[in-house]
């Protein structure tokens, strides 16, 4: 049998958190025969809860789950996490601007990114998906510097997973027939949604989406303010954000990172730009990876038009504000 993987969900008595422990508990995240070890994280405020979320994990039998810990002691969680899921943030409440969530979340990135680098196993995978999620991973990045920058990703793969589905409805196709969409940049309103390299397979074949859908306002406009925009129609459903499908989103994006991403198929991921693309080389953006044994890369060689260029352009620019930002937030 193979050794447990100690895994770490911050913000594990949250409404992803909820989500998330169970799939992970469940083999969703790496695959049914890896057992795993939950580090489970939250604050002082919700310790009872955390508890409770401790109780119902047991109480659930999962039989590929060999130990749970739960915490509020920041140091204590990261002890020799191979994997470390950072979903507890502070949330952006009505009437908060993105530089007010910023001054609650960098403070408490620094503080784990410390945490992270003195206890975390020497490989550590880190996914961050609290929000400002790029700039979150970051801060996390700057503040731990012994973690190698491949190590550290943040997620857009709820973005992806979007619009992959999107696409499938508009072509009633079934949604595993769809591939190699895009979403570049950050996890903001600036995202763009790229389907120009997308596939759908139909009963003739595998074509591109473009192709398929025959109607490029659809493509150029309406698929992209709907994968940017759904975050925001499910609150207006629900009252509550979307933590299903970001748990879920969680689960895929580290599955491919470290099982490996299928032939012919990417995903996208927030990682440390390396300039690929013209994009800035010290911020974390949103890029296609292909995955294997545990290591992504960028996918190269796609041509981009001026339409694209735009769009790419506009969500680095907004990355490199929040960037200062949350250094000036440090540094007050
Ligand atoms: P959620 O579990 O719903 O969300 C957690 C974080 O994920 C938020 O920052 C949220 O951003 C972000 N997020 C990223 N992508 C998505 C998405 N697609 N849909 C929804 N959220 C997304 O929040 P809860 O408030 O239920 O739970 C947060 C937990 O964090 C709590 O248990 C709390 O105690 C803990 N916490 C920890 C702190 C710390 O470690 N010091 C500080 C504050 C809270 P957004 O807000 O923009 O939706």
């Amino acid at each position: 049998p193979k050794d447990a993987v100690r895994i770490l969900v911050t913000g594990a008595a949250g409404k992803i958190g909820y989500a998330l422990t169970p799939m992970i508990a469940r083999g969703i995240m790496l695959g049914p025969d890896q057992p795993v070890i939950l580090h489970l994280l939250d604050i002082q405020p919700v310790a009872e809860s955390l508890k409770g979320v401790r109780m119902e994990l047991i109480d659930a039998a999962f039989p590929l789950l060999q130990g749970i810990l739960a915490t509020t002691d920041v140091n204590e969680a990261c002890k020799g996490v191979n994997i470390a899921v950072m979903v507890g943030g502070f949330p952006c409440k009505e009437g908060m601007e993105r530089r007010d969530v910023m001054h609650k979340n960098a403070p408490i990135f620094k503080a784990q990114a410390s945490a992270l680098e003195q206890h975390a196993a020497p490989d550590c995978k880190i996914l961050v998906v609290a929000n400002p999620a790029n700039t979150n991973a970051l801060i996390l990045k700057e503040f731990a510097p012994s973690i190698p920058v491949k190590n550290i990703t943040c997620l857009t793969r709820l973005d992806h997973n979007r619009a992959l589905s999107h696409i499938s409805e508009r072509l009633n196709v079934d949604v595993r027939d769809v591939k190699n969409v895009i979403i570049w940049g950050n996890h903001s309103s600036t995202q763009y949604p790229d389907a120009n390299y997308a596939t759908a397979t139909t009963d003739s074949g595998e074509k591109s989406v473009r192709e398929l859908v025959a109607d490029d306002h659809w493509i150029d406009s309406e698929y992209i303010n709907s994968v940017r925009e759904r975050g925001a129609e499910i609150i207006k459903a629900r009252k509550l954000s979307s933590a299903l499908s970001a748990a879920s989103a969680a689960c895929d994006h580290v599955h491919d990172w470290i099982i490996g991403t299928a032939k012919g198929t990417w995903v996208s991921m927030g990682l440390y730009s390396d300039g690929s693309y013209g994009i800035q080389p010290d911020i974390i953006y949103s890029f296609p990876v292909t995955c294997q044994k545990g290591e992504w890369s960028i996918v190269q060689g796609l041509k981009i038009n001026e339409f694209s260029r735009e769009k790419m352009d506009a969500s680095m620019k907004e990355l490199t504000r929040e960037q200062s930002l949350a250094y000036s937030c440090l540094n007050q």
